[in-house]
């Protein structure tokens, strides 16, 4: 069990969030002899930990060390992090705890029983290595203090040669998330790239929703990618290519999530289409105007062979922007060009998004404490030394799948590794 120890108190290092990165850094740390304080603020601990993959926590993914997984300003950043520290040295740390695991779908390692496992994984590692625990324990403010920090909270003043910030990113404010990593980053004059809700389901204006109301729960295998409006060169011109991903889509009442969704968030910006292939890896205009010849099959009816019944039948108009009732018309009776249109909108279906779920729903963060302020080797700032960030409160994002608890290990290592190199 993890212990709150008050009272003031002196370290080498002291770390602020007791999540994933946290957690990880602390207790290697603390095993390569460092004096370890690891303060939280939330009455429970590790919870995005525990709400993590549906409450089993898709701890990393066999590919999580490739750096095309990842996004940011710079992504390459992550690069000596994810080598130093890849997904096998993580799988070996959950191997040794006998933590049961699967992979699910495209290298995504879940626990087969519960996050908890996770979590109670990190605690005991964090206790073994002599981990003092200040929790719950607000933080008031951090200073310079000689060669380190001193840090007011709570429990009284803290001392600590190195400030580690893991405090995370914004997604669910109600468990605990805050965007105490990023003033703090300003507080030291470091450049935070601007924040913004990713994985997150997108929505639409009523009025541009409306018709598809009907359609929510549907849900289907597409092919989907964000098609960037080039507003503004300078940012357009940093932009990470989007990414075409081929996962399953879900209609929902205010717009649209699923995986596809989620993924293409990331890319996603105010202004940005979505063009979305309903039917990947087919040809529907050929096979359509194959299927004429002595057809006597409805439109809707062959539509329906090959998308869900209900999205081929209530989606029919919205989807193709053509009068339901012509979809009851025998295939036979269509001239190739409305077939061929038709098919285009099918397999090309473009909407604009107004917005996102946003903070409630996202679940990880873009933007964060720019890498340019940061040694990929050390997770340290070049300006303040001492200082460092890890995990999502760094401007790296991972694609859905295991990946930014990935960018959580690696980079808690690489820190907590150089930070016992370095000394002082
Ligand atoms: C619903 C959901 C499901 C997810 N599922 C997955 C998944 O299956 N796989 C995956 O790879 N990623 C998943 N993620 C993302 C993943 O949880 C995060 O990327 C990861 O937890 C980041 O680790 P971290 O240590 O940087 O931050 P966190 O784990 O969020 O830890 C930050 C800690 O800092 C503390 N803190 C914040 N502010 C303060 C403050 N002011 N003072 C003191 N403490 C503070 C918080 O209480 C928290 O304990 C999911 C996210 C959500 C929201």
């Amino acid at each position: 069990m993890t212990r709150t120890i008050k009272g003031p108190g002196s370290f080498d290092v002291a770390i602020v969030g007791a999540g994933a990165a946290g957690m990880y850094c602390a207790a290697q740390a603390g095993g390569r002899g460092a004096r370890v304080v690891l303060i939280d603020h939330a009455p429970r601990l590790a919870e995005k930990i525990r709400i993590s993959g549906g409450g089993r926590c898709n701890f990393t993914n066999l590919e999580g060390d490739q750096i095309d997984r990842y996004l940011g300003d710079d992504p390459l950043f992550a690069r000596f992090a994810l080598r130093e520290h890849p997904p096998a040295e993580f799988v070996d740390l959950v191997r040794r705890y006998r933590i049961g695991f699967h992979e699910k779908h495209r290298g995504q390692l879940f626990c087969d029983t519960s996050a908890e496992e996770i979590i109670a994984m990190l605690v005991a590692e964090c206790d073994r290595a002599g981990v003092e625990w200040r929790r719950p324990v607000a933080v008031r403010s951090v200073a310079r203090s000689g060669q380190g920090f001193q840090l007011q909270t709570d429990a009284g003043s803290i001392d600590a040669r190195r400030l580690v910030v893991a405090t995370g990113g914004l997604p669910v404010p109600k468990i605990g998330a805050t965007d105490w990593g990023l003033i703090l980053a300003k507080q030291f004059g470091l450049i935070v790239v601007e924040p913004r809700p990713a994985l997150v389901p997108l929505t639409f204006t009523a009025q541009d929703w409306t018709a598809f109301v009907p359609l929510a729960g549907i849900s289907l295998e597409v092919g989907i990618q964000v098609q960037p409006q080039s507003v503004d060169p300078v940012a357009s011109g940093r932009r990470t290519k989007p990414v075409r991903f081929v996962e399953d889509l879900l209609f929902t009442h205010r717009g649209l999530s699923g995986p596809a969704v989620l993924q293409t968030s990331s890319f996603w910006r105010p202004g940005d289409a979505l063009q979305v292939n309903l039917l990947p890896g087919q040809e529907l205009a050929k096979d359509l105007v194959q299927l004429k010849s002595g057809g006597r099959k409805a439109l809707s009816t062959i539509l329906a062979e090959r998308l869900p019944r209900r999205l081929a039948q209530d989606g029919f108009e919205p989807l193709t922007g053509h009068p339901a009732a012509l979809g009851s018309s025998r295939i036979a009776d269509f001239p190739d060009r409305v077939l061929e249109d038709l098919s285009g909108r099918i397999q090309s279906w473009t909407m604009t998004p107004s917005g996102s779920e946003g903070w409630r729903k996202a679940e990880v963060m873009r933007g964060g404490v720019s890498t340019r302020e940061l040694d990929p080797r050390t997770m340290e700032s070049r300006r303040i030394p001492g200082l460092h960030f890890i995990g999502e409160v760094v401007d790296i994002t991972g694609w859905l799948g295991g990946y930014n608890f990935q960018w959580a290990w690696s980079s808690a290592t690489v820190c907590a590794r150089a930070m016992t190199e370095l000394g002082d």
